[in-house]
């Protein structure tokens, strides 16, 4: 009998649990197997660019579990529905005894897998689950009275004092006996799909790049605390859709950080701010189980619920094409556009100009981020969004809106960035970019034809206040 191990956002040999688990305990062999489920992507709107992503990921995993004697086997599902029922007649056909996987947290994907199981187990097959998503498994940390967090410095207490139990690496199995099974090719294309504008020149897949990616970064980390809020620098790591597939692990991310920061959590700035935000993902992955509304579309503070969005399609559509007036707004989601990723900064400044400037639901906001983004991921997605519209755990207290002015003058003084991405400024002066009052007459003047406001900055912060005052 064969084990079969099921990759799903886990796309690597190197530190990934199920798979060191089910070598371990193979005996005639080990078959992978990615389950291909197109329509349901498409209905948790998964970005073009990161189905591509994902894809080629699957190619260079097939290739380096190839060299390990495991083939790797598609199956064609289109929905989660299906799956359970996929899975088990390959198990069948391939006579496995045991399955193998890395937990996923999402509800639906906890649904499917509850059906897994039940079949399995009626099959007499047996199912091994490990936590290998995130650091420190989301349920291990708790209140003292048994509650899952909601604020994020109490939980970054709890998890410096558990986190080394749950980081030590997992070595890349050794060669398995052959099962003289052939892999399954990888498309390269996928009804529903259109992979022309992937930027696998900006993403290159595989775990050598991520690996890459990892060691490059660690040169400059000491750097991190203070260039990680310009979005002109390449000040942050840029492994956030390696970490979403599952590409790297987190736990090869930490020991990273922790080595540089000569072995501790907190020591120096650059490494102890980066952990913080491997922090932050746990955290919102802990949040998303403990409070699974909040993937539900459902605020994390309920009465917010009760808020007046506004109903305004042509502001909507002036935000996703980055045509608002407001150069820093337009220049991130003009990067998002191109190129399937934002800086963290202007991920902040462009959904908190979304909720609150325009006052349009987050949801709407947080939807159009995935179907753009590379590193879509339900719960830092969700996480930052309501962290933004102020309706979430530990969010930004609704009155303190950032105005994007200031913004773009205190993280993008010489508008490097702006006029990246926004070429119809390029004759404006960087001390103008910055300047509300004259930017109108500066765009006149160099004939220009990049958009006025969308809307006045002032009327914009005393709407929102007074629609979030109003709650009752
Ligand atoms: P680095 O600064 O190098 O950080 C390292 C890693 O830590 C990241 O790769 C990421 O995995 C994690 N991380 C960093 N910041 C956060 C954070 N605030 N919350 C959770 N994890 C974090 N991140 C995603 O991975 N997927 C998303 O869909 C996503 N959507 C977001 C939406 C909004 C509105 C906001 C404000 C933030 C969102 N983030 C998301 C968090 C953050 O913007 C990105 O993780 C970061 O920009 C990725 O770049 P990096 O890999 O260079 O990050």
């Amino acid at each position: 009998m064969s084990n079969l191990v099921w990759f799903r956002r886990d796309l690597r040999v190197a530190d990934n649990m199920a798979l060191y688990h089910a070598a371990k305990s193979a005996e005639k062999g080990l078959i992978g197997l990615f389950v291909i489920t197109a329509q349901q992507w498409q209905e948790h709107d998964d970005a073009n660019c990161k189905v591509s992503f994902w894809l080629e990921n699957v190619r260079a995993l097939s290739e380096s579990l190839a060299k390990l004697n495991i083939p790797l086997l598609l199956a064609d599902c289109d929905s989660f529905e299906n799956t359970p029922a996929a899975i088990l007649a390959l198990a069948k056909q391939h006579k496995c005894s045991d399955l193998f996987f890395n937990r996923e947290y999402e509800v639906n994907e906890l649904r499917r897998d509850k059906a897994i199981i039940a079949n399995c187990q009626a099959a007499n097959i047996n199912v091994h689950r490990f936590h290998d998503r995130v650091a420190v498994p989301p349920r291990e940390i708790k209140t003292k009275d048994g509650r899952f967090y909601s604020v994020f410095t109490p939980y970054r207490k709890v998890w410096d004092s558990r986190v080394s139990e749950f980081i030590k690496p997992f070595p890349k199995p050794s060669k398995q006996n052959d099962t003289n099974i052939k892999p399954t090719a990888i498309p390269t294309q996928l009804d529903g799909f259109d992979f022309s504008n992937a930027r696998s020149d900006l993403w290159p897949a595989g775990e050598a790049e991520a690996g890459k990616r990892l060691k490059k970064f660690a040169n400059s980390i000491a750097a991190y605390d203070d260039a990680r809020d310009i979005p002109s620098v390449p000040g942050t790591s840029l492994l956030s859709p390696y970490l979403a597939a599952g590409v790297i692990s987190p736990r090869q991310c930490l020991n990273a950080a922790i080595k540089i920061n000569d072995g501790e959590l907190r020591n120096l700035a650059g490494p102890t701010t980066w952990i913080s935000e491997l922090c932050w993902r746990d955290f919102y992955s802990h949040v998303m189980v403990g409070f699974p509304r909040v993937s539900m579309h459902q605020p994390f503070k309920l009465k917010t619920n009760q808020l007046d969005w506004r109903d305004a399609a042509s502001d909507f559509e002036a935000w996703k094409n980055g045509q608002t007036g407001y150069p820093i707004v337009d220049a991130g989601m003009r990067q998002l556009n191109q190129t399937g990723w934002m800086h963290n900064r202007l991920r902040m400044v462009t959904a908190m100009f979304l909720t609150k400037h325009l006052l349009i639901d987050w949801r709407l906001g947080e939807k159009y981020f995935m179907q753009k983004l590379i590193d879509g991921d339900l719960s830092a997605n969700n996480g930052g969004w309501q962290w933004s519209a102020s309706t979430g755990t530990d969010a930004v207290p609704y009155f303190r809106i950032f105005n994007p002015f200031s913004q773009s003058k205190r993280f993008d003084p010489e508008g490097k960035f702006i006029k990246k991405f926004c070429p119809e400024l390029k004759n404006v002066s960087a001390k103008l970019l910055h300047d509300a009052a004259k930017l109108t007459k500066a765009i006149a003047d160099t004939n220009s034809s990049y958009p006025d406001y969308v809307v006045d900055h002032k009327f914009a912060r005393e709407r929102a206040l007074k629609a979030f005052k109003s709650l009752k």
